[in-house]
């Protein structure tokens, strides 16, 4: 027997399992069918193999293997023979081989051996070389957990063990991590992401799955039975972070996911597109930030995708409907006096009705929120001109344009066009924005607030106190109305400490010479609060719900 025979042997083996299927165990499994091949020409009665690498943390050596790579099960007497090989990690292996008492090997054959053991070394070193392919491959870089790939190659193993039915899909999304990076530094950012996947990841163990897609997407494929204690672990996590000068800091880790549980004959891609229409929900539903998957979502998700596509056509067949929610005037307790109006969109769609929160953020994302912005200002302008024309006499309406227009160029003038075209006094016009912590942002507002008064349209900031800086802010808002968001008022009468910081936000505003108005005022003694405090505009179901055109109409009609 030569050398090349060996080689050539070996080869042949290794060609026999596919590439994508190369794994440590199926290798070895192969080696073993090969050694004991070659063993019985050269009396060997046993080989066994212990190899060793440094562990994590490099400094100790861990048996990484320690096995029989062949027995014949002779029971004679042997002379035991090892072979010492550095794999080239810093690990070694040693191979122990058994030969029979009283065979003598001719230098030809103890060519050969050599050679054989050689094949050991050097197979083990391929073995090594794809654990360290497999783990840049298949791992992350940042957080060391699975990447894509990685989740593929792990999903794709379950579906050829008995498929991913049992296993419920997570796709997690970090909220605010574009704040943590300015905040801590992209360096901070990092060892957040990290210590977060790292704690999630151990939390799943090896079960289950548990991978970075990009960015601050995550996605954890858990056992079913799992799932509601996983929510609770997520709804409750921190993360230490340690900076340079080795202070540690716990940051609160928040995040919005989406769930799916597996069924039958799912495939990875249902798993994972499930999980992330999820989570498109609960990106934009605050009270609910990790919501389970349903099969109305999916029907929701593509018609407005369709949407997004369509939104000209859509328009055109008018399949947006604009709904009034009045605003009351309750400086006097027993009776409120209608004294405004929001407009707010919804789109109807085969007779149901799509509130904005489901499409509006969408548009955002694509700029198409301009037009249903203009087309909402166009239908309240028309109604205004028939409203006074039918001899009633209108309230000032607000119509909500996203921060996005600011920028254009010509808002004001596009604005004042549709107000000039139907003839509508300014005063019966407001314009609600959206409030932003973005100091560059406040710039624009002013500058368009500055605009907007010259031809006499107040503008509101919208769900003020629903960021977090904005009372830093407050002195810098340049609008005429700042309408205190729901979350602010939800907290009347629960904490006397929210009570004060209310009443304070409410005074400043006022001495700042600034309309307040409450928005999503539900409870009789919210109001007796904001009425105390100075704050004698509301809206909310307390007074009256979003309505049609035509209920609004009639409110209208029992007024004058
Ligand atoms: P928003 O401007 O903060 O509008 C107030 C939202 O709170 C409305 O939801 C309203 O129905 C709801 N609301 C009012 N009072 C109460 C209450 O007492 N309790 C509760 N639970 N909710 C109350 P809606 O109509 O679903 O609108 C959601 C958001 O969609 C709006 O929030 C606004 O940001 C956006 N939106 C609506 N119409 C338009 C539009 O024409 N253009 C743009 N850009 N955004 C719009
Ligand atoms: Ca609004
Ligand atoms: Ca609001």
């Amino acid at each position: 027997m030569t050398r090349r025979h060996f080689d050539k042997r070996f080869a042949e083996l290794v060609a026999q399992i596919p590439e994508d299927e190369y794994d440590v165990g199926k290798l070895f499994e192969l080696f073993r069918t090969y050694s004991a091949s070659v063993a019985p020409d050269y009396g060997i009665e046993y080989i066994y193999i212990q190899m060793l690498a440094p562990g994590p943390d490099h400094s100790s050596m861990q048996q990484s293997l320690a096995s029989d790579i062949y027995r014949s099960g002779y029971p004679g007497e042997c002379d035991e023979k090892m072979y010492h090989f550095s794999i080239g990690n810093g690990g070694y292996a040693d191979v122990y081989v058994g030969v029979r008492k009283g065979v003598v090997w001719t230098p030809e054959q103890q060519q050969d051996i050599t050679t054989f053991i050689k094949t050991q070394y050097l197979f083990n070193g391929r073995v090594e070389a794809m654990r360290q392919l497999d783990r840049v491959m298949f791992t992350d870089q940042i957080t060391h957990v699975l990447n894509q790939a990685g989740l593929y190659k792990s999903m794709g193993a379950k579906m050829a063990s008995g498929g991913l039915a049992g296993y419920c899909s997570n796709f997690i999304n970090i909220r605010n991590m574009k704040l943590f990076n300015e905040k801590y530094t992209e360096q901070g950012g990092n060892a957040l992401l990290m210590g977060f996947a790292q704690r999630i990841a151990r939390y799943i163990g090896d079960d289950g799955a548990f991978a970075r897609l990009g960015g601050d997407n995550f996605l954890a494929l858990i056992e079913s039975s799992r799932e509601e204690a996983l929510i609770s672990f997520l709804g409750n996590l921190w993360v230490d972070l340690t900076d340079r000068s080795g202070s540690t800091t716990k940051v609160k880790m928040e995040v919005r996911a989406g769930y799916y549980h597996a069924g039958p004959g799912d495939q990875v891609s249902d798993v994972m597109n499930n999980a992330s229409i999820a989570l498109q929900f609960a990106r934009r539903d605050v009270n609910e930030p990790i919501k389970e998957f349903h099969n109305n979502m999916k029907t929701q998700f593509f018609r407005i995708k369709q949407l997004e596509e369509n939104v000209p056509a859509a328009l055109g067949r008018e399949e947006f409907v604009v709904y009034y929610q009045p605003k009351a005037d309750i400086s006097d307790r027993e009776h409120f006096v209608l004294c405004g109006a929001e407009a707010l969109v919804r789109w109807m769609q085969d007779g149901n009705l799509i509130p904005p929160m489901q499409f509006i953020p969408a548009l955002e994302k694509n700029g198409l929120v301009a037009q249903l912005d203009f087309y909402v200002l166009e239908h309240v302008c028309r109604n205004i001109k028939a409203w006074k024309e039918a001899g009633l006499q209108p309230v000032p309406v607000s119509v909500n344009f996203s921060r996005r227009h600011l920028k254009n160029e010509n808002i004001v003038e596009n604005i004042m066009a549709v107000v000039n075209r139907y003839g509508i006094e300014p005063s019966l016009l407001e314009i609600e924005i959206t409030e932003s912590y973005d100091i560059d942002d406040m710039d624009v507002l002013s500058r368009f607030e500055r605009k907007m008064h010259e031809y006499g349209i107040k503008v509101a900031v919208d769900d003020f106190g629903s960021g977090f800086s904005s009372i830093r802010l407050i002195k810098n808002i340049v609008t005429d109305t700042i309408k205190l968001d729901k979350s602010i008022v939800d907290g009347i009468g629960e904490d006397r400490e929210d009570d004060i910081i209310i009443s304070h936000i409410i005074h400043m505003v006022r001495a700042l010479g600034k309309e307040v108005l409450a928005e999503g005022v539900e409870k009789t003694e919210q109001a007796d609060f904001l009425r105390e405090n100075d704050c004698n505009t509301i809206q909310g179901y307390l007074y009256a719900k979003p309505m049609p055109r035509e209920a609004f109409e009639e409110s209208l009609k029992n007024r004058s």
